[in-house]
């Protein structure tokens, strides 16, 4: 039997906030099918909560057979593409047994396609390397690869696809586009675009946009807000105060005695800390929720505890909620105080920390 924690740290999924960000990539991209990237356990958010959340998706971007197992076991139908492709021959014979589509980036798993005899054949996202320089195909042997696919009995629809190192920064596409459009033309299907290309370039759209961050209510701009977007925070990281401390000027609070009270004080002491996932990094001045009233961390992050300034909250004592990061307090707030983005703070919850449908 499973004996349920009572410690206050849970992680809210917002199931509306997930259809509402959904309804933003439509609204974004009206003419491409929608791949919802649901890798690394949906951002963190529970792949299944999120796939029924997002049931109107064209599709699903996954990284592993695992999570597109537990997809169909759980009964969807849809597209899932396996955002990296084969890793091994067995994989191919199970994609194809699940009906997956897989990238093909390179020569092994071109070869591994040519040679696996396969119960049906598999839709391809053949990717090209335009300047990422991870994974792709280089442009001068793009075609060649294409024609052994084309020739190939055991693929069905091939889509060019391709991803971008900079779509969320001033220097924008660079020469990807360019490149990648120079390489397959006017017809034929493909999928570049991200969530940040999805928002500034409306040309990378092509035949199913990607995106991930933006379904999870996070801005992909440093400079842009999510609210600015539209979007909603699919996930509250919040718990509440356990102990309160007063301090005399002078007094010190955590490890390393890094924060020194300037004057009498009161701090909270919050059920979070780093083995939740919180961010070590996140050092004193570090935003933070108490009872819906914006405050500060102080001193170095926990294992388990972090401490709140209670400055201006007479309020707050022990039990009084406090959001980590979520609904009121973006986490890209707490992402770059800690020197970091939001996808690092999201697929980083702690197992140990539950989710709970909101
Ligand atoms: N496409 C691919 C190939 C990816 O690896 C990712 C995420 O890393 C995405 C799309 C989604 O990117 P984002 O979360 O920035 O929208």
């Amino acid at each position: 039997s499973r004996i349920a924690s009572s410690r206050p740290l849970t992680a809210l999924v917002h199931r509306d906030a997930l259809a509402h960000n959904l309804r933003r990539v439509r609204e974004a991209a009206p003419t491409a099918r929608v791949l919802a990237v649901v890798k690394a356990n949906a951002y963190g958010h529970g792949l299944i909560t999120v796939a029924r959340a997002l049931v109107e998706a064209d599709g699903f971007g996954v990284l592993g057979l695992d999570e597109a197992v537990r997809l169909r076991e759980a009964g969807f139908a849809h597209p899932i593409l396996l955002l990296e492709g084969p890793f091994a021959a067995e994989d191919l014979v199970e994609a194809a047994r699940l009906g997956l589509a897989i990238v093909v980036h390179s020569e092994e798993q071109l070869s591994m396609l040519e040679t696996t005899p396969l119960t049906r054949p598999l839709d391809v996202f053949l990717k090209v390397n335009t300047g990422m320089n991870r994974l792709g195909f280089a442009p001068e042997a793009f075609a060649a690869a294409r024609a052994r696919l084309l020739a190939s009995q055991r693929v069905g629809r091939i889509t060019c696809m391709t991803h971008f190192a900079t779509a969320d920064e001033p220097a924008g596409l660079g020469a990807q586009f360019a490149r990648f459009r120079a390489l397959i033309g006017a017809t034929m299907p493909f999928s570049a675009a991200n969530s940040a290309a999805l928002l500034r370039y409306p040309e990378t759209h092509g035949d199913w946009v990607r995106p991930g961050i933006m379904l999870y209510g996070a801005s992909p701009f440093a400079d842009v807000s999510a609210a600015a977007l539209g979007l909603r925070p699919a996930m509250s990281l919040v718990s509440r105060i356990i102990a309160v401390q007063r301090l005399r000027r002078g007094d010190a609070v955590g490890y390393g005695a890094s924060f020194v009270a300037s004057d009498d004080m009161r701090v909270g002491i919050v059920a979070c800390g780093y083995a939740d996932g919180y961010p070590r990094h996140a050092g004193t001045g570090t935003p933070v929720l108490v009872a819906g009233q914006r405050s500060r961390t102080v001193g170095r992050v926990s294992m388990d505890m972090l401490c709140v300034d209670l400055t201006n909250l007479p309020d707050a004592g022990v039990g009084t909620p406090v959001t980590l990061w979520g609904q009121g307090l973006p986490v890209e707030e707490v992402a770059q105080a800690a020197g970091t983005i939001s996808y690092e703070l999201l697929t980083g919850r702690a197992e140990r920390v539950p989710l709970v449908e909101a």
